[in-house]
Parts: C-alpha cells; sequence; structure tokens
C-alpha cells in the first residue's frame, strides 16, 4: 500500500532540483528558481494522469476535503452526507467548515449505500462526500445520479484510492470534484500532502485562491503584493519539496497497483478455501487500486474465530470494528461531542444550545457488516515467505 516502500532514487533527484535553486515556495522568485515549478508540475501531471483538466495541491487530504467544501460553498446550518465507515478526517473536515455530518450506511462495496443516501438527503444537504474506502470504488454512478436528481454536487474522498478506476474512469472524477491524500501511509506519498481534481475551471480557480489567503494570481507589477483578491481565503499550500516527491511517485503509481493486485490475488484465493466466506463487492475488478484486501465471514462469531487462527499463525487481519479510527461506533468524541472549543462548537450553537446528538446505533446494517469483515493491507512489497505464511495461515482457517 504505502509509497514510502518504494522511495528511490528518483525521489531525491526531483528533490535535488529543488534544493538546488533553493526556492522552497511554488510562487513568485521567478529569477532564482530558473524554471522549476514542482508544484504546478505535479499539479498537471496528476490531473492529466486521472484524464481530467485541473489539479489543486494542498497540505495534506484533510486540508484537500476542506478546501473542496469551502470552494462548494459550505457553510454553517448545511448539511453534508458521507459514509459511516471512512478515516475521521472526512468527518472532521465538514465539521470544520461549520457544517454538519450525516452518516449512511455502507453496503457490500464498504461504502456509501445510494439507497441509505436518498433517505438521509433533507433540504439543508448542501454536498455528498462519498469516500472510496480502501482503494475501491464506491456505487459512485447511483450517487452521482441520486445527487443529480437533487441538484446538491458530490465531492469524492478518493484519498486511499488514488489510481483506482471504473471502466477506465479515474476515481475522482465522476463527481463534481475529488480529493486525494499523500500522507505517509497512502498508495503514493509525499509525505503530507493532498490534492483536489476537477474539470469546472471555475470552482478550481475557487480553490486556488481560497487555499493561498484569496490571491487571485493574476500577474501584476506589484508581483504578489499587488494581487487581487475576491474573499478570504487561508494558507493550505504545499511546498516544492512535496511537489518534487510527488513527481517520482506518481510516475511509480500504475507499478504500485499491479504490484498490489498480485499480491491480493494470491491472498484471495488462498481465502476462497474457508467455508462461508465471501468478498468485498469491486464495481470493477480491472479498476481495482488492491490497497486491501477484504472478505466477509458468515457471523461476527465465524469472524472471531477465523481471526484467532490467523492471529495464531501470525497472520491476523484487520476487524474494523475493533478499530478506533475508521467506523461510527467508535468515534466517542464525536457521539459525546468533545472538542477544545469552551462553547462546544460545532457540536453546540456558540449560545450553548446543542445542534447535532448522535445516536451510536444510528448504523445498524454496517455494525453488522463490519463486525464479520476481515481486511488485510497489501503493501507493495511482498516476501514470497510472508505471502506462504499468510497464505498457509488462511488454508488453517479453512479448517476450523
Ligand atoms: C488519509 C485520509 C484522509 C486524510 O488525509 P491526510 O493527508 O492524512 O490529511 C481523508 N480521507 C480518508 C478516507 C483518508 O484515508
Amino acid at each position: 500500500m504505502p509509497g514510502f516502500e518504494i522511495f528511490g532514487e528518483e525521489e531525491k533527484k526531483e528533490i535535488m532540483d529543488v534544493l538546488d535553486t533553493g526556492i522552497l515556495f511554488r510562487y513568485e522568485f521567478g529569477a532564482q528558481r530558473k524554471g522549476v515549478y514542482k508544484v504546478l508540475e505535479f499539479e498537471k501531471q496528476f490531473a492529466a494522469y486521472c484524464g481530467t483538466s485541473f489539479g489543486q495541491a494542498v497540505t495534506s487530504g484533510t486540508a484537500a476535503l476542506k478546501v473542496a467544501l469551502a470552494a462548494l460553498g459550505v457553510g454553517p446550518g448545511d448539511e453534508v452526507i458521507t459514509q459511516g465507515f471512512t478515516f475521521v478526517a472526512t468527518w472532521e473536515a465538514i465539521l470544520d467548515i461549520g457544517a454538519i455530518p450525516v452518516f449512511t450506511e455502507v453496503d457490500k462495496t464498504l461504502n456509501m449505500d445510494p439507497l441509505d443516501l436518498e433517505k438521509k438527503i433533507t433540504s439543508k444537504t448542501r454536498c455528498i462526500v462519498p469516500v472510496h474506502m480502501l482503494g475501491a470504488p464506491a456505487r459512485i454512478r447511483e450517487i452521482v445520479a441520486v445527487a443529480k436528481q437533487h441538484g446538491i454536487p458530490v465531492l469524492e474522498d478518493t484519498a486511499q484510492a488514488a489510481g483506482g478506476r471504473i471502466d477506465g474512469q479515474h476515481l475522482g472524477t465522476f463527481g463534481e470534484c475529488g480529493t486525494f491524500s499523500f500522507d505517509a501511509v497512502k498508495t503514493m506519498t509525499t509525505g503530507e500532502g493532498g490534492m483536489i481534481i476537477t474539470a469546472n475551471e471555475e470552482l478550481w480557480r475557487t480553490m486556488s485562491e481560497y487555499h493561498d489567503h484569496g490571491h487571485d494570481h493574476v500577474v501584476n507589477p506589484g508581483t504578489r503584493g499587488g494581487e487581487g483578491r475576491r474573499f478570504i481565503g487561508f494558507n493550505y499550500r504545499m511546498m516544492e519539496l512535496q511537489g518534487a516527491i510527488g513527481i517520482a511517485q506518481l510516475a511509480k503509481l500504475d507499478f504500485m497497483i499491479a504490484a498490489q493486485k498480485k499480491t491480493k490475488a494470491a491472498l484471495k484465493e488462498a481465502a476462497s478455501a474457508i467455508p462461508g466466506v465471501s468478498f468485498r463487492e469491486l464495481i470493477d475488478e480491472a479498476g481495482d487500486s488492491a490497497t486491501f484486501f477484504c472478505f466477509f465471514l458468515e457471523s461476527r462469531e465465524h469472524c472471531q474465530q477465523v481471526n484467532k487462527v490467523l492471529t495464531d499463525n501470525k497472520a491476523g487481519a484487520i476487524n474494523f470494528g475493533e478499530n478506533t479510527w475508521h467506523f461510527y461506533p467508535r468515534w466517542e468524541h464525536l457521539l459525546s461531542g468533545a472538542t477544545v472549543a469552551k462553547n462546544g462548537w460545532p457540536f453546540c450553537e456558540p449560545d450553548g444550545r446543542r445542534r447535532v446528538v448522535y445516536d451510536p446505533e444510528l448504523l445498524p446494517v454496517s455494525a453488522e457488516l463490519i463486525s464479520r469483515t476481515l481486511v488485510y493491507p497489501i503493501p507493495v512489497k511482498m516476501t514470497e515467505e510472508r505471502l506462504t505464511e499468510i497464505r498457509t495461515a488462511l488454508s488453517l482457517a479453512a479448517q476450523i
């Protein structure tokens, strides 16, 4: 899964281009930078790789969500629908912009259930954020169709699925925009970093300005200090060193996915022998980014028995029902409204009234499904010994 596994000479060379100029800032310094614009180049290459027009690099995948929501005009009083199985960053960004996250069930894609989405749309819904969790697609075409009927934009959280496709079309390009993360454990990494892609030039322009204090980036005699501004912004700028690493990592992305696919296929074959096993529904197996391998057992008890055998044989899998960062009922800080703000914002209004209360029992379908799901992260590199170890554990689990 993580790009850091194959960090090599190519990344170092790109970084040296930046260090040779000494210009770490993505804008300005025209004379000193000798034509080196790594972040700009990375944005162009990433957008082109995904088959779309515009890329906006930012400091993280969380910042990408925040900047995209801001550019879509989402703010306090609005509701944003996402899924109850995701990394906390998805709803942190929604709360940070002042909106209220509303959670849907996931189905056998382990992503947003479009039928539950329909039920959760209200007159306050301003954005829908499906997540392509664990490297594989949501039912994005159905989700976009539902959103269109209601005139609501779709933002795809593609943080975990860079390079994933459906019928050749890249994830992140089905909705109005798509966000990516390049943190240290994502498929490709820049250490920290993120990107938003879109085909909508006006939306991109708003993101570009918002992420840089509102600077309109129009060339003028006063240079940066003389630039205009249409609205207030913030600073989510990526730096040149990250852009440099991104260029080298992007060039390896298809290779990384191909390596993961091979390992994943071998694990799937071994897991198929477990009686009662079934697999996560993939919309398009050929377009799978294969960063994770997910399989379902018949019941929670069966799942625990299987994972005990796997663990006893040095190949324990992840059960996200026990993991506190990715599944709704385990987000006790969200459920209890824990915040650093003395007035309780964003869970309370400034006058202390509660804005939202989250019921831990909200998502029974997801809870049942996740309780019997096991997951292996797929590294880019796996030794034959380790692969054999996991396959052996899986065949032992098939005998209980
Ligand atoms: C990692 C991740 C993010 C946030 O990305 P960062 O770069 O770590 O801020 C957002 N959404 C999902 C689904 C993620 O996995």
